[in-house]
């Protein structure tokens, strides 16, 4: 190559510089804040100037605990953008979780709101790394002098230079940290490049915007509102693909339901993503009635997409699609592809390409192995590990290089999840290791039961987990969220039937015992807690 020949390394300021070639007149609204691209861009510049003002540099650590908002986005791209990484906080662990989390990682400057104060006051004395604070306020001009910090964020920002020149840098560089929420013991933080987050966040776009028949799911002419946590896999990379799109975005803040059905309708919120537990709070939201989905293109994942979900959108006219992914992996794996051909299907085969993980997204490389790793076939039938190979996979954990080993094996990424891989590539998750049941020697699919549980008319939300039993190992139980008080237990063994019938199922897979129950437990993501159910069931067993 040439001696003067520029080596272009992908940095995250790359996604900003695009964002401002768009239709600049886009807004980013979150709570009473609504700023013009162009706003946005200088807003990154002056928290970079902040954030040096603090003492931030190259490799030091960034924590953010902040509900879904304008400033997070903010810290997504000045913190990365001055060679810092950004530690996004899960704060929904609990205060000695989030304690552990933050001195794992060795967060040097807090940014808090107001919310989390309570929790940072508890824990202040025991973060031996934190040197600074700054507040975050959803009150504009707010003032809480008994919180000892460098300052507010909004009044910082005002006083602070309007341009940083951002360097170049090593594309390797880490710029994103968080903590995994699913296992058991303590967290395990995860990481990622800068040049991981460029190529997922090109391969979102395309991913997002080639999988609809009904055309891009970002669209300038458009909404994006996450709600799916921005502390989780920065929800899921999509705010860097919107702001690279120069799209309309709308934050939430907190998750509350109303609030989430007003915003869609208010500001026009055509594409979100969500865990299917928000997506039913959404649907089931007093403001619901008065609002009209129309047109609303969700992509459900971090947990199956049931038919019965995917039936009840719907019929509200919003258009569910799913999508595979997990913390490990940044998190895009694979994406419902949807075509024009689908939507002639009946509903039952619709419901089904809209349930399953989807499609690999470009660059993805996905296989299922057998227990000694051989590869199995993709027959539809098979089922076995997902492994996994993409740019853009944590290459281990942090600061624990040696819980990475059981992660990477044999150079491919281990999943925990089982699954079949259809012919034409479609990835069909069928459980994850940890949740299949294992009875009598055969082995059901916890997913598969709540699947076709799910459509009974009756039924809200269900879980399945295996319950130990003496004869067959495991037996499956059912917790059921009915719709209405007057449900009839018995008749889940009825609707099944119909499946042992046909075959889908065997006989065994019938739950003999049934919960029913006001609430599912959920994990700190809105997910379905199989732990913590198994964890409750164990302990009324043992009463
Ligand atoms: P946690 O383990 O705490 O749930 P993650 O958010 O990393 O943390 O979850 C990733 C897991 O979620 C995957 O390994 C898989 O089991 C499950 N999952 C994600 N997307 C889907 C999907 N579309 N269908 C079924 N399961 C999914």
């Amino acid at each position: 190559s040439a001696d003067s020949a520029y080596q272009y390394p992908l940095l995250i300021k790359q996604l900003l510089t695009s964002a401002q070639r768009f239709e600049t007149e886009n807004a980013i609204v979150s709570g009473e804040y609504r700023f013009s691209y162009a706003q946005f861009n200088e807003r990154v510049h002056r928290l970079a100037n902040t954030l040096k003002a603090a003492g931030i540099g190259e490799g030091d650590t960034v924590a953010v605990m902040d509900w879904d908002s304008h400033r997070y986005l903010e810290c997504f791209f000045a913190v990365p953008m001055i060679g810092a990484i950004l530690h996004t906080v899960n704060i929904r662990l609990s205060p000695s979780q989030i304690e552990y989390t933050m001195n794992h990682a060795q967060d040097d400057l807090v940014l808090v709101h107001d919310d989390f104060l309570p929790i940072i006051d508890d824990i202040r004395g025991e973060l031996k790394t934190v040197k600074n604070y700054i507040r975050l306020t959803d009150v504009a001009g707010s003032t809480d002098d008994a919180f000892e910090c460098m300052g507010e964020y909004e009044a910082l920002l005002a006083e602070a230079e309007s341009h940083y020149d951002f360097p170049d840098f090593d594309e390797n560089s880490v710029a994103t940290a968080f903590y995994t929420t699913g296992t058991t013991g303590n967290p395990k933080g995860v990481y990622f490049s800068h040049r991981q987050l460029v190529l997922h966040t090109l391969n979102m776009v395309n991913t997002l915007n080639t999988r609809s028949n009904e055309g891009a799911l970002l669209k300038h002419d458009g909404a994006y509102m996450p709600i799916t946590p921005m502390f989780h896999v920065h929800a899921w990379g999509i705010p860097y693909a919107a702001t690279m799109m120069g799209v309309k975005q709308v934050y939430p803040l907190r998750y509350e339901p109303n609030t989430l059905a007003r915003l869609i309708r208010e500001e026009g919120v055509t594409f979100s993503h969500c865990v299917p537990t928000v997506l039913q709070m959404v649907i089931q939201s007093s403001e619901a009635a008065n609002t009209n989905f129309d047109g609303w293109k969700v992509i459900i994942g971090g947990s199956a997409l049931t038919p019965g979900l995917a039936a009840q959108a719907l019929e509200l006219g919003i258009e569910p699609f799913s999508a595979y992914g997990m913390s490990e992996t940044c998190p895009l794996m694979a994406m419902t592809r949807f075509t024009a051909a689908d939507r002639e299907l009946p509903t039952e085969e619709q419901l089904s390409h809209r349930t399953r993980a989807g499609l690999p997204s470009d660059l993805v490389d996905i296989a299922i192995w057998d227990p000694a790793g051989n590869p199995l076939p993709h027959d539809g039938k098979s089922s076995g590990e997902v492994v996994v190979r993409a740019p853009w996979l944590t290459q281990s954990y942090l600061h624990e290089p040696e819980k990475g080993d059981e992660l990477w094996q044999g150079g491919w990424l281990h999943t925990g999840d089982v699954a079949a891989i259809l012919p034409n590539g479609t990835v069909e998750i069928r459980d994850r290791i940890k949740d299949v049941i294992k009875t009598g020697g055969e082995w059901i699919s916890s997913l598969d039961l709540e699947r076709l549980i799910s459509q009974h008319p009756g039924v809200d939300t269900v879980a399945v987990i295996g319950v130990p039993d003496e004869r067959w190992g495991e037996r499956p139980f059912a917790m059921i969220v009915p719709k209405s008080q007057d449900f009839d237990v018995a008749s889940v063994a009825t609707h099944l039937q119909q499946y042992v019938d046909s075959g889908a199922i065997n006989k065994w897979a019938i739950p003999r015992e049934i919960e029913l129950v006001n609430d599912i437990p959920k994990t700190s993501v809105g997910k379905i807690d199989k732990k913590l159910i198994r964890a409750q069931v164990a302990e009324q067993a043992a009463n």
